[in-house]
């Protein structure tokens, strides 16, 4: 048997302020190479910091970088100067639309149909677009894949995508796409292979509690029903993102306040949330060190953990019943005390956490003869793109050489 080709994959996962870039060795083995984190874009120092394979860090700056553009050429750079050889690069893309259900090669055509959706999700969408036509400008060869975040939940039941608003704005697209995909894939592929496929296809409830976070409701191995909807503003309290609110709300601030719809997105997708709450960080961590002299601290932790609370139930009930709770994320996978209080009362649900397992972040944290197996997992969005990227960059081979192949055969 011939040994798989090892194909050198980049990640690009674009935030609002930040860039996560990985480089992979995607062969038999899963080798990540380096990672970088490029975050305060836009504000006056930025933060570049590349790591190798082992978390050992090889560069660390902090220019000022304008833009995600600015961001995006001062690594590719980096990386030609290292003269780094590149098969492909997959992109993480939080918005697929209606017609995106899988990653895809990226052609042109993508591109434009994209570039139409933009209106669905401004904050990340321009910002995926131009980092594709950057990477095209410095590596023109290299095959590129779009990875979707709404993928994952595109086949939802009906009822579990549609809003209670005319039939027309249905057919318009406005619905419930739900977001972080990829992470919820990834873990439910690690599901199958710590605790065998049999566990994946039962009732798996997965809280990816981060500064973004979302639930998300799985059978047979497939989203059901999920927290964010038509946009990732929705669904779970965040670091700085409302989540669900009352229409109202959106009215009076409209009407009565006179907010812009610019000044509203800043106010429910920056200033809202745990940031909104405590009045002093969207970090849960800081909110959990100032919990005891500030009370707005304490008030935010009650109301996250409240509302995880309160979905992780109604997605229970979605399931009918439940048989595996995983956490990941930032907070799932580090902090023992949002688990404990989100977990508390839940008896009645079929989970019963192991206070020590717990608090240390054991990969199983419930009681032996807890009727729910609560894990820790920790996610790899990255990884994830770079499995998608490595299978279509092996297939586009295949079509080239099948193609390849005919044209010989009729000169
Ligand atoms: P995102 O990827 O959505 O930006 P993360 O998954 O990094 O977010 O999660 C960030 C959140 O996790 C913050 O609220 C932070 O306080 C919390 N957190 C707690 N412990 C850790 C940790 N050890 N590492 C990273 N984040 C942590």
């Amino acid at each position: 048997m011939t040994p798989a080709k090892d194909h050198r994959i980049l990640t690009i996962n674009s935030g609002s302020s930040s860039l996560k870039i990985a480089l992979f060795v995607m062969g038999k083995k899963e080798t990540l190479e380096l990672s970088a984190h490029i975050e305060r874009i836009g504000l006056s120092a930025g933060h570049f910091h590349i790591k190798d394979g082992e978390g050992r860090t090889i560069a660390e700056e902090h220019p000022h970088l304008p833009n995600h553009d600015t961001a995006l050429n001062r690594f590719l750079k980096w990386l030609q100067k290292r003269k780094t050889h590149l098969d492909a690069v997959g992109y993480r893309v939080v918005q697929g639309g209606l017609h995106y259900d899988q990653p895809e090669l990226i052609t042109l055509q993508m591109e434009r149909a994209l570039a139409k959706l933009e209106p669905l999700d401004p904050d990340h969408l321009p910002l995926e677009l131009k980092a594709i036509k950057t990477v095209r400008r410095l590596y023109p060869d290299v095959t590129q894949v779009a990875c979707f975040d709404t993928a994952f939940h595109r086949h939802m039941p009906t009822v579990a995508q549609q809003y209670p608003l005319p039939r027309k704005l249905w057919r318009d697209g406005v619905r419930r796409f739900g977001f972080h995909g990829l992470s919820y894939e990834f873990l439910i592929h690690e599901l199958a292979s710590v605790a065998g496929a049999k566990v994946a296809r039962g009732r798996v409830i997965i809280a990816h509690l981060g500064n973004g976070a979302s639930m998300t409701a799985i059978r047979g191995g497939k989203s059901v029903d999920t927290t964010m909807g038509f946009t990732p503003t929705g669904g779970l309290m965040m670091g700085t993102r409302s989540g669900d609110l009352d229409p109202g709300v959106m009215l009076y601030l409209l009407r009565e306040k006179g907010l812009s719809s610019s000044a509203l997105s800043d106010l429910v997708n920056k200033r809202a949330g745990l940031v909104g709450v405590s009045g002093t960080s969207s970090d849960l961590r800081v909110l959990v060190a100032q919990s005891e002299s500030n009370p707005h601290a304490a008030e935010a932790i009650e109301l996250f953990c409240y509302e995880a609370k309160k979905n992780l139930g109604a997605l229970a009930v979605v399931l009918g019943g439940l048989d595996t709770l995983i956490f990941t994320a930032g907070i799932g996978e580090n902090m023992p005390a949002i688990r404990r209080r989100i977990c508390q009362h839940l008896e009645f649900l079929g989970i019963r956490l192991d206070p020590k397992r717990n608090e240390r972040n054991a990969a199983i944290i419930s009681l032996a003869d807890s009727p729910v197996t609560v894990r820790v997992m920790k996610t790899n969005e990255e990884l994830m793109i770079a499995r998608h990227t490595r299978d279509l960059v092996g297939s586009s081979a295949s079509v080239k050489s099948r193609r390849a192949g005919k044209q010989g055969r009729t000169r």
